[in-house]
């Protein structure tokens, strides 16, 4: 019998994250979320002469967004909708009485006008299309969301909610390669300071099926997206940020348009905050009163 505890056993031990029953659902304690929020303050600091315009949306989207995005054609395993009661006094009699008896009640429920949130960007780009051309600075965004994957594991690092920090920038194809760069070297800067071990690398996102094979490949062989990876809980690092450039697919699948008429390039970072705040516990220990002065420093200086 293997003796050693699991890191997400030990996460669990230590009360830093809350078991519920379901893979990847947790609740988070006080000392995760404060690792969290110091994170993203210095994240915050990094960024703060960037002159991103800051949003936040509820951790949903509306569905008519899923299906336009083409999230359905490329990620349908993933993809979370909400479905609620819709019914009248009978129907309630029956959903009760097959919920007592065991039987399935999830057939009656109705599609609403609301599905969950997949990434922390994917309310701007209809949000930019509908508020016309973009100026000739482009736009800077800074978005934080809770995300949904349907992706249920044991691997502490693959939650089906945690929550996604991202700067996004949308403009010509030289401003948004130059914000992606920008970032990758502050990314290699922060996390060194954190001294967390990382590598950049490149990456592709987990497109479904036969077609998605292809995709994976071309966005892999283009270089579109790269991860920083850091070793966490696994035999292989964890991608814990990404860096993606998505050339103008959100910005003609939106009519996003720079001020000349033609298709704004669009890409973002995103911070992996569960996935941070993990590599943070696993590397420097459970209780963050022990953890490295330097990186106390940074966090709560
Ligand atoms: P992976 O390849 O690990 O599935 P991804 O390529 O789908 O990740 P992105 O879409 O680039 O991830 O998401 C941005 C960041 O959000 C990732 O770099 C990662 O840190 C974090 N993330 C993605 N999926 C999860 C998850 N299931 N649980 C926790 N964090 C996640
Ligand atoms: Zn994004």
């Amino acid at each position: 019998m293997d003796a050693t505890p699991s890191f997400l056993d030990q996460m669990i031990a230590a009360g830093h994250l809350v078991p519920t029953g379901v893979d990847g659902l947790y609740g988070r304690s006080g000392m995760f979320e404060d690792v969290i929020a110091r994170f993203e303050a210095a994240v915050t600091d990094i960024g703060k002469d960037d002159g991103a315009e800051v949003l936040r949306f509820p951790p949903a989207v509306t569905r008519k967004q899923i299906e336009t995005s083409g999230y359905m054609k490329s990620f349908p395993q993933l993809a979370g909708t909400v479905h609620s009661f819709c019914g009248g006094d009978h129907d309630h009699a029956l959903l009760l009485e097959k919920i007592d008896t065991g039987e399935d009640w999830t057939q009656d429920q109705v599609a609403t006008d609301v599905a969950l949130t997949p990434a922390a960007c994917y309310p701007l780009y209809p949000m930019m299309a509908a508020q016309g051309a973009l100026p000739e600075a482009g736009r800077l965004f800074d978005v934080q969301s809770y995300c949904f994957r349907h992706e249920p594991s044991t691997d502490p690092c693959r939650m089906q909610l945690f929550r996604m920090r991202e700067y996004v920038r949308a403009g010509t194809p030289d401003q948004v390669q130059d914000f992606r760069e920008l970032w990758i070297e502050r990314a290699k800067s922060l996390i060194g300071q954190l001294e967390l071990p990382f590598d950049v690398v490149p990456a592709n996102d987990p497109f479904f099926g036969r077609a998605g094979k292809m995709m994976k490949l071309s966005q892999r062989d283009q270089g579109l997206k790269l991860e920083m990876v850091i070793p966490v809980a696994n035999a292989q690092p964890t991608a814990c940020l990404s860096f993606n450039y998505h050339q103008d697919h959100f910005a003609t699948t939106w009519g996003v348009e720079l001020a000349d008429g033609a298709p704004a390039h669009t890409g973002c970072v995103g911070f992996g905050l569960e996935r941070l705040a993990l590599a943070l516990f696993k590397h420097h220990g459970l209780d963050v009163r022990g953890w490295p002065a330097g990186v106390r420093g940074l966090l709560w200086g």
